[in-house]
């Protein structure tokens, strides 16, 4: 089989550079073993401000400007709903809170996603004495229906092995790269925190941080926008919600444990005063970077071999963006963005 490129990884990132692509006509060959799941345990924001100090997350206009119209394609593409519209509101706990928030609301970058007006609680089992603050353009995007839609489709066209890509067997040699049967002029590694087992790029600062969610089952909440608190409390539908998440640095597995439960538990109860059911909770470990850039580029001897990492605990939103910048930098020999360049790591 010959192609232009071999994506190894399915997640976020290795899903947006398959758009792409597809968009530019190239073709490619995927492989995925399942053996990171933070694409596909997500809580799916998509959020233009970091709401624990009210600060702009870097390019969040333009990310949001490609991001989700990649997504609208896709939910035309597959046939299923990916992108919810829903408003995230902040919880302030203090009247220092709110001026904080006036304060942030007009500056450059963060104006146009700020609410300057503030809510009065209505919600009789939500805690808010405070009031609570608006973002604006803010969604979720279901990640874990867009990964198994798009390994769906990708199955149906045979462009998925669904195996363990064993680098050890991959030649590299001046013009393409030979993986068993499968030659190609690119390789792309977007394994998130597989990268630990990759020896082209594991010695990269990403540390990977874990993240554990619940799903709760809360009949009376009746809450219609993201609340966003100690803890995020995501509206799914059918009087479900999505509680989380944890920030845990020493254990690096995508094991649930009663710790997280219990933590996340105890930080819902001080604002949520309702009955509620856990239904189910998951685990994952987010590929994050010291300097919470992504990781993107070229291998620094194999030129052929390029990395898409690093998307940290915003992938929904980063993602399309990188994907055209590292097309653009292999194909067209445009400079990456130095800030996300893995080169600044070299
Ligand atoms: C609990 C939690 C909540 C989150 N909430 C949000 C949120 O609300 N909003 C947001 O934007 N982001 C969120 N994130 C972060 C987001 O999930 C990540 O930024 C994103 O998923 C990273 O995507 P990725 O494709 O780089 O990595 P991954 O999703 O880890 O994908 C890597 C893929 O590579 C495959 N792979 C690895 N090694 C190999 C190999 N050798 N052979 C074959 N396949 C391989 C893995 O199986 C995996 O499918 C959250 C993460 C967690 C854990």
């Amino acid at each position: 089989m010959n192609v232009d490129y071999i994506i190894v990884g399915c997640g976020l990132a290795g899903i947006s550079f398959c758009e792409k692509l597809k968009e530019q006509d190239k073709t490619f060959v995927v492989f995925d073993d399942g053996s990171q799941q933070s694409s596909i345990v997500a809580g799916g924001l998509y959020n233009p401000v970091t709401l624990k100090r009210f600060t702009s997350v870097w390019k969040s206009e333009a990310q949001l400007e490609v991001a989700l119209p990649v997504y609208k394609k896709l939910e035309d593409k597959l046939g299923v709903s990916l992108d919810y519209k829903i408003p995230v509101k902040r919880r302030f706990t203090s009247l220092e809170e709110q001026n904080n928030w006036f304060a942030a609301s007009d500056k450059v970058g963060l104006k146009p996603f700020l609410n300057t007006s503030l809510f009065d609680n209505a919600n009789p089992k939500i805690n808010a004495d405070f009031k609570l603050g608006e973002v604006l353009q803010t969604g979720r995007l279901d990640t874990k229906q867009l990964s198994d839609s798009y390994k769906g489709y990708l199955l149906e066209h045979n462009l998925l092995v669904t195996d363990s890509f064993n680098h050890a067997d991959l030649v590299i040699e001046d013009s393409s790269v030979i993986y068993k049967t499968i030659t190609a002029k690119h390789i792309v590694f977007a394994e998130g925190f597989g990268i630990k087992q990759n020896p082209f790029f594991k010695d990269l600062p990403l540390g990977g941080t874990k993240g554990q969610l619940l799903t709760i089952h809360a009949p009376d909440l009746k809450l219609d926008y993201v609340l966003k608190s100690s803890v995020f409390v995501i509206p799914l539908g059918d009087d479900m919600y999505r509680v989380g998440s944890t920030y845990e640095q020493k254990d690096k597995t995508n094991t649930i444990t009663q710790e997280a439960r219990d933590m996340l538990l105890d930080k819902l109860k001080t604002f949520v005063d309702c009955d509620f059911q856990v239904v189910s909770q998951v685990a994952g470990v987010r590929p994050t970077v010291k300097d919470r850039k992504p990781l993107v580029g070229r291998h620094q001897t194999n030129q052929n071999v390029y990395l898409f990492n690093g998307l940290g605990s915003r992938g929904v939103m980063i993602a399309p963006f990188v994907a055209n910048q590292l097309f653009d930098f292999i194909e067209k020999n445009v400079p990456l963005d130095q800030e996300i360049d893995c080169s600044r790591f070299f």
